[in-house]
C-alpha cells in the first residue's frame, strides 16, 4: 500500500514538473509579456473578448462615474461589459525595426450622461496604429503611425488596448444627439458643470506623463 502510494505522488510530481510548459501554452495572449521586438517578429495576431474587469484602470474609471450617482439610479440589470480586441504586430518598415501593432478594440460601458444624469450604454472604441521605441528618427508621421515610447523593454497588448481604450472616452459623456435624453428639452444652457470623472482623471494622466 505504502508503496503505490509513493508511485502515486511520484507521478503527480511528474506531471507537475511539465505544468509550466502547458501553462504557457493557454496564457491570454493579452496577458504574454514581450518586447515589441519579440511580438513583431512573430507576426502575433490576437483576437479576443476579454471582461471589462480584466482591465483594471479602465473598470475604476467606468465605476468611478457611476459612483457619482444616487445608487438607486443605477441600472438593476446591469451587464458586464465585453471589451473586443483585435491586434496584429508586424514590423512598420522593411528592415524590421519598427515594430508595429495595428487593431481595432471596443467596448460598450454604463456611462452617465452629464446632460440629464441617466445612466446609458456608451460606446467606446480606438483603432490602433502605433509604432514603438524611442529612436523613430524618420518615421514620425509616417502613415499616421503613433509613437509609444515604452517605459520598460517589455509590454503586455493588454496594457496597450485599457490606454487606447482610456484616451478614447469622452470628456463629457453623454446621450448622442438624437437618442432619448431627458435633458434635451429643458437643459438649454448646454452639460452642467457637475462631477466629471472621465475628464478628471485624463487631466490627471496628463499631468502625470
Ligand atoms: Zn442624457
Amino acid at each position: 500500500m505504502q508503496h503505490g502510494a509513493d508511485l502515486f505522488v511520484a507521478v503527480r510530481f511528474d506531471s507537475c514538473l511539465q505544468a509550466p510548459y502547458h501553462a504557457r501554452a493557454m496564457v491570454n495572449p493579452l496577458r504574454d509579456r514581450r518586447t515589441p521586438q519579440d511580438f513583431a517578429a512573430s507576426g502575433q495576431v490576437i483576437e479576443i473578448t476579454e471582461k471589462l474587469s480584466g482591465f483594471p484602470r479602465l473598470a475604476e474609471i467606468v465605476e468611478a462615474d457611476l459612483l457619482a450617482l444616487n445608487p438607486d439610479r443605477l441600472p438593476h440589470d446591469r451587464i458586464e461589459s465585453q471589451v473586443t480586441c483585435r491586434l496584429g504586430f508586424g514590423f512598420a518598415d522593411a528592415q524590421r525595426r519598427h515594430p508595429k501593432l495595428e487593431g481595432h478594440v471596443e467596448v460598450t460601458v454604463d456611462a452617465v450622461c452629464q446632460r440629464c444624469l441617466e445612466v446609458f450604454r456608451l460606446p467606446v472604441a480606438a483603432d490602433l496604429h502605433v509604432v514603438f521605441g524611442e529612436d523613430q528618427s524618420g518615421f514620425a508621421g509616417d502613415d499616421g503611425y503613433e509613437i509609444w515610447e515604452l517605459d520598460e523593454e517589455t509590454m503586455r497588448p493588454l496594457d496597450v488596448v485599457e490606454e487606447a481604450l482610456i484616451m478614447a472616452l469622452p470628456f463629457v459623456a453623454m446621450h448622442p444627439d438624437g437618442a432619448d435624453c431627458a435633458g434635451r428639452m429643458t437643459d438649454e444652457a448646454g452639460p452642467r458643470e457637475t462631477k466629471r470623472p472621465f475628464a478628471d482623471l485624463k487631466s490627471r494622466m496628463v499631468n502625470d506623463n
